[in-house]
């Protein structure tokens, strides 16, 4: 393993999640010390496959299947304690017993934010954000009215009562009288309990922060994962229509306690096409048999839902924000077997707004929602010879290459690894 003190790497989504994030960090977690995640909590997933085994991951890194590295819930990720405790015993059921540390500064997700975001939905109309109802948004927005309960509260039942007894109370206010549904858990049964998940939790409880520094310190390699996607960003992306955490590589040093001077190597991975799940406008959005076809090539339908996600062409103006705000040092290009067999390959390079062009994300949601993208089309490559990955990058179609280069100057950033099938081997790196 490294000896190299600033071996720090991020893997950020450079679109709207889904981009294969799962793939590429696979790549780098098993040869990592510390694989971390800053943000966010269990409405992630990630499958991992090792050894022919399969793992389904919410919650804790990825890293973990692989036994050696040490996992870490960085204090920006907001934590289920039962999730957490469910997870672990799946990865127990498995044969996983967890390198596993989570920070004792981390929020931990109540049933009563649990029950808020259920009750919110259908009071946000045109402008809901496609909540999973896992508590997410409620347990961010009490940690910034300080209503919060961290990790650390629920060894210290005195101090977990206080706390408890502030966020219950205000939760429940909210809950019924201005959502208007019943809360049907009393702060009795949730102080037992969590106290209790807090025992079962308590060997893993720690100052990540402070293990993160020594770990760097003594020259060891960490890998921070990120879920969602740069679009997702609750500052940057298409607000509302976001998640409820930073996913841009920014929010690792206030999400784990790691300095951002400390990272040197930020991996943005874009998908060769777009997909989406949940509402909002989506300029280069299709519809019809190409878009079936995208979507049956690319597997695009919700990992747990099964549901048909929206697809559309790559589009820059979004990865071009993905380099800007996460200082992307290289990109790593997935699915671009799935755009195998098009003839034709537009790429959305800006946006036309009532006849005025913009190369950049608008913060203004009449302009996005006017939005047309404008398209370069390049030729598509046919189809890749089965074993394309063996002969390095040199060997791909003239046309491949030049899809890759295009996108490489309209956003400003090498591509450095290049995914063409969903096994580990099935990749490029340059
Ligand atoms: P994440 O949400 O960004 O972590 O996305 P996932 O890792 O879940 O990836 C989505 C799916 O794409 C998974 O089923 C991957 O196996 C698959 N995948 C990743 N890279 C490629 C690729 O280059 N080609 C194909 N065909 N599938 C890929």
């Amino acid at each position: 393993m490294s000896s190299n003190p600033s071996n720090i790497t991020a893997i950020v989504g450079a679109q709207w999640g889904d981009e294969g994030k799962g793939k590429i960090t696979d790549f780098f977690a098993g040869e990592s010390d510390f694989v971390v995640r800053f943000h966010g909590g269990n409405n992630a997933g990630h499958t991992v496959i090792v050894d022919g085994n399969t793992y389904k991951l919410h919650l804790i890194p990825s890293g973990v299947v692989y036994g050696e590295p040490m996992s870490i819930i960085g204090n920006g990720v907001v934590v289920d304690p039962k999730a957490l405790l469910d997870e672990i015993a799946y990865l127990k059921n498995k044969g996983v017993n967890p390198n596993l540390m989570v920070s004792d500064r981390a929020h931990a997700i109540m049933p009563y934010h649990i029950a808020m975001d259920g009750a919110l939905s259908g009071h946000q109309g045109d402008l809901a954000a496609g909540s999973t109802r896992r508590g997410i948004a409620p347990v961010y927005a009490d940690k910034m009215f300080r209503n919060g309960i961290r990790m650390i509260d629920l060894l210290e039942p005195d101090v977990f009562r206080e706390k408890l007894e502030k966020g219950y109370s205000f939760a429940k206010g909210i809950i019924e009288k201005t959502l208007c549904q019943s809360l049907d858990i009393s702060l009795e049964e949730i102080f037992n309990t969590y106290l209790n998940h807090g025992q079962k939790l308590k060997p893993y409880i720690q100052d990540t922060s402070v293990e993160l520094y020594k770990a760097h310190k003594s020259g060891k390699s960490i890998l921070f994962e990120g879920a969602q996607g740069i679009s997702l960003d609750v500052d940057h992306g298409v607000y509302p229509f976001t998640t409820s955490s930073n996913t841009a590589a920014g929010h690792i040093s206030t999400g784990t306690g790691v300095s951002f001077r400390d990272i040197n190597r930020i991996i943005g991975v874009v998908k060769a096409y777009l997909s989406r799940v949940g509402e909002s406008p989506l300029p280069s959005e299709i519809q019809g048999d190409e878009a079936d076809d995208l979507r049956e090539k690319g597997g695009e339908y919700g990992t747990t839902t099964g549901r048909p996600r929206r697809v559309g062409w790559l589009d820059l103006v979004q990865v071009r924000q993905a380099v800007r705000v996460n200082g992307l040092t290289e990109i790593a290009l997935t699915k671009l077997d799935v755009l195998n067999g098009f003839e034709k390959l537009p790429v959305c390079v800006a946006y036309d707004v009532d006849g005025e062009q913009i190369n950049e994300m608008p913060a203004s949601l009449t302009q996005y929602r006017k939005a047309k993208a404008v398209y370069e089309t390049l030729p598509g490559w046919g189809d890749l010879a089965d074993n394309v990955w063996d002969q390095g990058f040199d060997a791909l179609p003239e046309t491949l290459k030049d899809y890759i280069s295009f996108i490489e100057q309209e956003v400003a950033c090498p591509v450095k690894i290049v995914s063409v099938g969903p096994q580990r081997h099935e990749t490029i790196i340059r």
